[in-house]
């Protein structure tokens, strides 16, 4: 088959791979997105909580309280899981998160993520309206429910931090919260409403809608191998299903598959995945949620989607392609039953995701150090669908030469040395 040519090609049709794709499509270049799958946000975009959270600029650290990392080694704090089966393959990624998760090195982060996170909602809007489908995209914010004084306290002190960055959200007691969501349970005493965040009721009919508008402006969707990727003169080659395809620029967005690839090309990080799942249920009777609900001190989300009442868990740490296990979602249903007006399942089993990582909670947006032409653009953990679209943004300012919003040095992959 004779060999074709696009300017970029993107690996990955996630929602950054997608976003990525538009943006540079906007400076007039000619794009090919190559994806496994023969359509867009098949993996971790499909599945997630749908949230565009712009309040999300201070990163989930590793705990640092020898009681609290006690507890969640026990498997103890439902918050997160342990497959302890997996400890001696993950301790090291687990032991350079530990270590960078240090008050400085949270506060470094927030810095450098408060850029992109206030501007995820504006870039999101564009791309909804311009494809059409800004009814997939809610102006319901969500909201943090606790149980108890600890759960109430960890709300105030992020009320305190947040306030610097111009984030407010409404302190709600139980007839607030009930005024809001009039079917949360008694379990819950009060909340805080984070107003501001957009959210989706389809997270991968969003991405769907932003590959959509891609092919309209001319973009081209092709099955391949990322894994095919190789140096071919001054450029780059995959093998697609429709054949060879050449680009002088690739743009790695693989998601958690990323790592792979940026391994084999000689690239070594401290990468990791944090696992987590979803399991939709028919809500009870005519009961059910105006907006995404945080279950404050079990770490655990219940989502409206149009699928049925979206939970999502929290983080389960094992290696990235281990089989997927039922015991985390078990320890939090009756939380959630508990919480919500949750009935019968509906899917035959739990869907797993996996939040790609880095120790410092920031993605990489930049070069591939050594290998001119090739470019990374993963590793977004919690919040790849909020910073999508502005990540994408960054990403094309950095390729093209362009003045950038936002100062890349902290996405640089150099930064790890
Ligand atoms: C339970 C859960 C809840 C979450 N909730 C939120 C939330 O509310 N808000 C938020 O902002 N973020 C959330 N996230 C995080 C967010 O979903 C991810 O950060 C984001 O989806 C990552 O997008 P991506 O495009 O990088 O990766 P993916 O969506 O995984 O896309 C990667 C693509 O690469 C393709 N691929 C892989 N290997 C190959 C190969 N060899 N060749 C070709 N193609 C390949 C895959 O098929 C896939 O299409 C959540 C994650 C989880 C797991």
């Amino acid at each position: 088959m004779l060999s074709r040519t696009v300017d970029v090609i993107v690996l990955g049709a996630g929602i950054v791979g997608v976003s990525a794709a538009i943006a540079l499509q906007a400076r007039g270049r000619t794009v090919a997105i190559v994806d496994r799958l023969a359509e867009a946000a098949g993996e971790t975009s499909f599945g997630n909580t749908g949230i565009v959270q712009s309040d999300g600029i201070f990163p989930y650290v590793f705990p640092r309280d020898l009681t609290e990392i006690a507890l969640a080694a026990l498997n103890r704090d439902p918050r997160a899981h342990i497959r302890h089966f997996a400890l001696p393959s993950i301790a090291p990624a687990l032991w350079r998160y530990f270590k960078a998760s240090t008050a400085a090195g949270r506060n470094e982060t927030a810095l450098a993520m408060a850029a992109l996170v206030g501007r995820a909602s504006a870039e999101h809007r564009k791309l909804a309206e311009a494809a059409g489908a800004g009814a997939l995209l809610r102006q319901t914010g969500w909201i943090k429910v606790w149980r108890g004084g600890r759960g109430e306290q960890a709300v105030h002190e992020e009320i305190a931090e947040l306030k610097p960055f111009g984030i407010a959200p409404v302190l709600l007691d139980r007839a607030a919260l009930e005024a809001l969501e009039p079917h949360v349970g008694a379990a819950a005493l009060g909340g805080a409403h984070f107003a501001d965040p957009l959210t989706t009721p389809n997270p991968q009919g969003l991405t769907k809608s932003y590959a959509a508008l891609f092919a309209k402006r001319g973009g081209r969707m092709e099955i391949g191998d990322a894994r095919s990727l190789a140096q071919s003169g001054p450029g780059w080659t995959v093998a697609t299903s429709s054949g060879p395809l050449s680009a002088r620029d690739v743009v790695i967005a693989l998601g958690p598959w990323s790592n792979d690839l940026a391994r084999e090309h000689g690239l070594r990080l401290p990468f990791f995945v944090k696992r987590g799942y979803h399991m939709h249920y028919q809500a009870k009777g005519a009961a059910g949620l105006n907006r995404p609900v945080l279950d404050l001190e079990k770490g655990y989300v219940v989502t409206p989607m149009a699928l049925g009442l979206r939970l999502t868990t929290g983080a389960e740490f094992a290696r990235a392609h281990d089989a997927p296990s039922p015991a985390h979602l078990e320890r939090l249903e009756p939380f959630a039953r508990d919480m919500f007006p949750l009935g019968p399942r509906k899917d035959a089993a739990p869907w797993l995701g996996r939040r790609p990582c880095l120790p410092d909670m920031r993605p990489i947006i930049g070069p591939f150090p050594g290998k001119p032409g090739l470019w990374l653009n993963f590793a977004h953990q919690h919040l790849g669908l909020t910073l999508g679209p502005i990540g994408g943004c960054l990403l094309v300012e950095v390729m093209t030469g362009e003045p950038p919003f936002v100062d890349p040095a902290p996405f640089r992959a150099e930064r790890f040395g």
